[in-house]
């Protein structure tokens, strides 16, 4: 499959047409962004590690019941996935406080919380990614209420999935991002990527942070976490 016209540039991806009009290319850059586009650096070989990790990790989402826009990974950094109309939603699932919800609400980072709890943000980065609740979804027109039911179970599944796969891994899943999009006929499925840059990881037994907030908060040795991720996820 051959990349056709670029449809999209995002700040860590490229997504490009293919002669399918119902797939997509989705072409994994090192480029890094935090605090909104403020930050802005480079993590070397970064595309490569998000790109494998993703696939691997979204196989076994599929496999969980949840379906995916994964159809298969064509080279380091490039993946053919179904096109999908993204909900522009950020779908925040949290097992630990950390990052904005630790300062939003005065709870110290590291704090074990009593449920998961997810929250979703409005994409939308003129107005910084604001927190948004259900009724607001729905009222916006975001996503209906049947839709918004199915994503929010999905995500509970998919962080099930990935807490048990990360800790079998020596990493504990603090926090995730992800998002979903919908198919030409309607279906629900999980898009975008699962890497450091969208979970929050730290090693089971030292708490090392080992995600995008060494990049966020200058912790150092940033790319050499990225690959110790990828090593660990590929079970090596
Ligand atoms: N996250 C993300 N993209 C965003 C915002 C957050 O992937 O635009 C991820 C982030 O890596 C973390 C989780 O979502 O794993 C929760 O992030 P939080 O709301 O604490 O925001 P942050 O502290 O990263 O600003």
């Amino acid at each position: 499959m051959e990349k056709g016209k670029q449809l999209y540039e995002g700040k860590a991806k490229k997504v490009y047409a293919t002669d399918d009009p119902a797939l997509y290319i989705v072409s994994y850059k090192d480029d890094a962004t935090a605090f909104n586009g403020e930050k802005k650096g480079t993590i070397a070989g970064k595309g490569v590690v998000n790109n494998t990790m993703s696939n691997i990790v979204f196989a076994l989402i599929e496999e969980a019941g949840v379906p995916t826009h994964l159809v298969k990974q064509l080279d380091d950094r490039d993946t053919l996935v179904k096109a999908v109309t993204i909900f522009p939603l950020e779908v925040i699932i949290r097992n630990v406080a950390a990052g904005s919800f630790s300062k939003r609400y005065g709870i110290e980072e590291g704090s074990s919380l009593l449920k998961s709890t997810l929250e979703f943000s409005l994409k939308n980065d003129d107005l910084g990614d604001p927190l948004i609740n259900d009724d607001h979804v729905i009222a916006i027109g975001l996503a209906t209420e049947d839709e918004l039911a199915v994503i929010k179970k999905y995500a509970h599944t998919v962080n099930e999935v990935m807490s048990k796969f990360f800790l079998d891994k020596g990493l504990k899943l603090i926090d995730f991002k992800i998002e979903f999009g919908k198919l030409a006929d309607g279906a629900i499925v999980l898009a975008d990527e699962v890497s450091p840059d969208t979970c929050r990881l730290w090693d089971v037994t030292t708490n090392e942070k080992m995600d995008k907030d060494r990049f966020r908060r200058d912790l150092g040795n940033v790319e050499e976490t990225y690959q110790a991720v990828l090593a660990r996820v590929k079970g090596a």
